[in-house]
């Protein structure tokens, strides 16, 4: 199949950041692809790229940007199984979308001036469940929702030789519990994650005064999240709501695909966009393996798994576009 040897050419590349020419020079190679399957090409005035056919109120697509140092598959695949699918289905009014620098915002699909009535997108999985469920593809239901805030521990810097231990308020004692009942307040579902600490003054030979931990929750509905928020015990600063997928795609790719597993996405992509934006949006994921290795030269996924995307892609396409 086609799509094998242009996934190679487009990671010939190398990175791709968001807007850079090397984004741009992906751009034009899937533009000629595009008009090879038949589609008309258009660009909108922030760099998205259409290929288009007749009505095209069902669209499908990805990104073609990448993080520095980052795999062959994310957001690649998504775009070049739509261009195959479209192939393949020479009379269904459908586009197939390259959505700019998904990595840095996203920033192409947040600013859409048309929508589609639906969305399709196929992305690598970028985690280990479908491989450690050895199974090549899954439904998302969701994607879900974060929240993201710092909580601050209060101690009082004091001499590491003299003071006696009964005698501290050390900061980061308190914070190292609290690091902990962010991992045990999952049990009940979501993930969360301290992924950053500022101790102060953070010196070997003082006790911790003050530190401040950052605070990555997520979760798959919006009473999910603030349950977990709770469990916790923070105030968020920032948040993404989650969104469900649903309406005809989700309907058709569930279909086509009535055995395979259902799963939440923890990452965000270009479909949770156009899903928040109000667009019926469904995702397929397919299997990454190396234990789910991304946004790293390790992101694999097989021509198998690849071959057995497309099709499903294209099976729920055809209904949809019907
Ligand atoms: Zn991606």
């Amino acid at each position: 199949m086609e799509i094998f040897e242009r996934i190679e050419r487009v990671a010939a590349i190398g990175d791709r950041l968001g807007y850079s020419p090397a984004e741009d020079r992906a751009h034009e190679l899937a533009a000629g692809w595009m008009a090879e399957a038949g589609l008309e090409i258009s660009r909108d005035e922030v760099g998205n790229l259409f290929g288009r056919r007749g009505s095209a109120r069902v669209w499908t697509g990805s990104h073609l940007d990448s993080v520095p140092n980052g795999g062959r598959f994310d957001g690649v695949l998504g775009v070049l199984a739509g261009i195959e699918a479209a192939a393949r289905l020479p009379d269904a009014e459908l586009a197939v979308a390259a959505f700019r620098a998904e990595e840095n915002g996203p920033m192409g699909s947040r600013r859409l001036v048309s929508l589609p009535e639906a969305f399709v997108e196929v992305h690598i999985e970028q985690g280990p469940v479908l491989e450690r469920a050895g199974e090549p593809l899954g439904v998302v239901t969701a994607i879900a929702g974060q929240a993201r805030g710092a909580v601050v521990f209060e101690g009082r810097a004091d001499h590491a030789g003299t003071t006696p231990m009964d005698a501290r308020e050390d900061a980061l004692v308190e914070a190292a519990r609290f690091v902990l009942r962010v991992r045990e307040s999952t049990r009940e579902g979501g993930v969360a994650t301290v992924g950053a600490v500022e101790v102060e003054p953070n010196a070997m030979n003082v006790v911790p005064a003050r530190v401040a931990v950052a605070v990555d929750a997520r979760a798959p509905t919006a009473e999910e999240l603030e349950a977990l928020i709770a469990r916790i015990g923070f105030e968020p600063t920032w948040r993404l709501a989650p969104v469900a997928m649903s309406g005809a795609p989700f309907v058709a790719l569930s279909a086509v695909l009535p055995d395979a597993p259902r799963l939440v996405s923890g990452a965000g992509h270009d479909a949770m966009v156009l899903a928040a934006a109000g667009v019926p949006t469904a995702m397929l994921f397919v299997r990454s393996l190396n234990g789910g290795a991304s946004h790293s030269p390790e992101e694999l996924t097989s021509n198998d798994d690849i071959a057995l995307a497309v099709d499903a892609l294209t099976r729920t396409l055809e209904r949809l576009a019907a």
